[in-house]
């Protein structure tokens, strides 16, 4: 994926996609000092842009990388980024490490901060899931505590068990892994939040010890604007069954029904599949 025509915004210029590289003492690499955003544009518009790049700042600052980039200076990169590769439609990579300098050790307050962004073209993220119903599987592993990790950050740390989450999904056919927390409750997929509907009302985990996805309060809202009610609560496992219909949402994911949790079966039910319509026509503005 490195070897393709292109431009990447890095520390303030537009560098040839094959020459964005950084050393192997980078100390994210060895450290996970670093953050990242997920967005995508539509028609040339990046959705609730403003917000993630007040995100990255957020996260940036949650594990003391200071941040040089203000939200206007992030606005002006991804836009540049953007108009670069000529795209309108596209999923744009937002983020900030920790370089390589004096420290090598666990302290990297001498090191550099870096933040680059990168864009492309990148389809539906669980195929053709958003008509049949995603399959998840339960992965072993936890939502770490808020007081183990700052886990609202959307830091590249955090992601280490998702990637193992979803590997093991994978090799079971799966789509996806759903992750219960510290706790044993319900928290999300491993990068998508998680909703389900019982008697046309929607329940979702409360994001205590996850991140609060700017697509789930996006999904809450447009729930609030059909007069559905939203419950945010704690959801035990056993509660699967009582479910008839689930999704998830995200950014990549956007709004995919979900069809099965392990053994557990929803229905691609009107709810989930009118959520994700709103979804679509807010995105392009046509809402
Ligand atoms: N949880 C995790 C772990 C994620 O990676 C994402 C994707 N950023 C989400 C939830 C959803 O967040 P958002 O709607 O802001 O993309």
């Amino acid at each position: 994926y490195d070897d393709r025509d292109g431009f990447i915004w890095l520390d303030g210029k537009l560098v040839p996609w094959r020459e964005a590289k950084v050393h192997v003492l980078t100390h994210a690499l060895h450290y996970a000092s670093s953050v990242f955003e997920g967005e995508r544009a539509y028609d040339g518009v990046i959705f609730k842009s403003r917000e993630h790049s007040a995100r990255l700042i957020a996260s940036a600052e949650a594990l003391d990388i200071p941040m040089r980039w203000s939200v206007e200076d992030i606005e002006a990169a991804k836009k540049a980024a953007m108009e670069a590769n000529g795209l309108k439609d596209a999923y744009v990579r937002a983020f900030v490490w920790r370089g390589s300098g004096p420290d090598m050790g666990v302290a990297s307050a001498r090191n550099p901060v870096h933040m680059a962004v990168a864009t492309w073209e990148w389809g539906a993220y669980y195929g053709d899931a958003k008509t049949r119903g995603a399959r998840l599987d339960i992965s072993k592993w936890r939502r770490p505590s808020p007081e183990t990790i700052p886990s609202h950050a959307k830091a590249a740390g955090l992601y280490m068990i998702c990637t193992m989450s979803k590997h093991a999904a994978e090799a079971k056919g799966c789509s996806d892994a759903l992750m219960m927390d510290y706790r044993g409750f319900v928290a999300e997929a491993t990068g998508a939040n998680i909703f389900f509907v019982k008697d046309g009302k929607v329940h979702t985990p409360t994001p205590d010890c996850f991140l609060n996805g700017i697509t789930r309060q996006t999904v809450i809202e447009l729930l609030g604007r059909r007069g559905v009610e939203v419950v945010e609560r704690h959801i035990r496992p056993e509660e699967l069954d009582d479910f008839e219909q689930c999704w998830l949402t995200g950014t990549a994911a956007e709004v995919t029904p979900v069809g099965q949790i392990g053994e557990h079966r929803f229905e691609v039910g009107d709810l989930a599949l009118t959520v994700a319509s709103d979804y679509e026509k807010l995105v392009r503005g046509r809402l």
